[in-house]
């Protein structure tokens, strides 16, 4: 990655769809070229499909899925519009990162919210109005029984790493949290493989999902 990056990636990002304003964040970050699964899945994000994305980490899937839902926000609102479960809680600081540095430009509020962390902490910034939520499930439905994460006006849900949350046993958090939320909303889950309750929880909450497979070499490079 250089720092500098030439007009030819902000055309091949811009040919993928994105607004201006993530074209320069992209450009200050010295992205050269979208990822394979950038390329295949923004442009169908950005119409608002439902995406089944088999990907592993190192493969460019944080930003092929906030790109989009970044773009589609009206930043500034009370209530979060994109809720993002992660399995970690460092999963969780570091998807909110990204969400923070690809939104800058856009006014995009973003909170990371975990076990672990003080909840007062956690309220005081809900109250103030966040439009992205990056969750641990466990964590998250606290905040939706106690009241205090509102998913009325969810627009976008992510489910990332759902094959770690399964295996972390965050499967009846999920279904639980995914009883919560508005039918009308875009539905996105990610995950290194496709197991069996991966395959169930797809065909059970995504609308007819468009699928993207990234194979990884054994380096781990894509
Ligand atoms: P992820 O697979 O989402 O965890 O991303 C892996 C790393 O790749 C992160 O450090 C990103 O900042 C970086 N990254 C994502 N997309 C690109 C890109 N198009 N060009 C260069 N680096 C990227």
């Amino acid at each position: 990655m250089s720092p500098t990056s030439s007009p030819e990636a902000n055309r091949e990002f811009a040919e993928l769809g994105l607004a201006p304003e993530l074209l320069t964040a992209l450009d200050s970050l010295g992205y050269e070229e979208p990822t394979p699964i950038q390329r295949e899945a923004i442009p169908h994000l950005l119409e608002g499909r439902d995406l089944l994305g088999l990907a592993a980490t190192g493969t460019g899937k944080t930003a092929a899925f906030t790109l989009p839902i970044l773009q589609m926000l009206r930043p500034g609102g009370s209530v979060p519009q994109a809720l993002i479960l992660v399995p970690t809680r460092e999963l969780a600081v570091q998807v909110a990162r990204a969400v923070h540095r690809y939104g800058k430009a856009l006014g995009v509020n973003v909170l990371p919210i975990y076990g672990g962390q003080s909840f007062s902490q956690q309220l005081k910034v809900l109250k103030r109005g966040v439009d992205v939520v990056v969750a641990t499930p466990g964590r998250a439905l606290d905040h939706i029984r106690r009241g205090t994460l509102a998913l009325g006006s969810l627009q976008a849900l992510v489910l990332d790493e759902a094959d770690e949350m399964l295996d972390m046993g965050f499967a009846d958090d999920l279904e639980a949290i995914l009883a919560e939320v508005p039918d009308e909303r875009q539905t996105l889950l990610f995950s290194a493989t496709l197991a069996p309750r991966i395959g169930g929880i797809a065909r059970r909450h995504l609308k007819d999902p468009v699928e993207v497979r990234i194979a990884v070499d054994a380096d781990g490079d894509v």
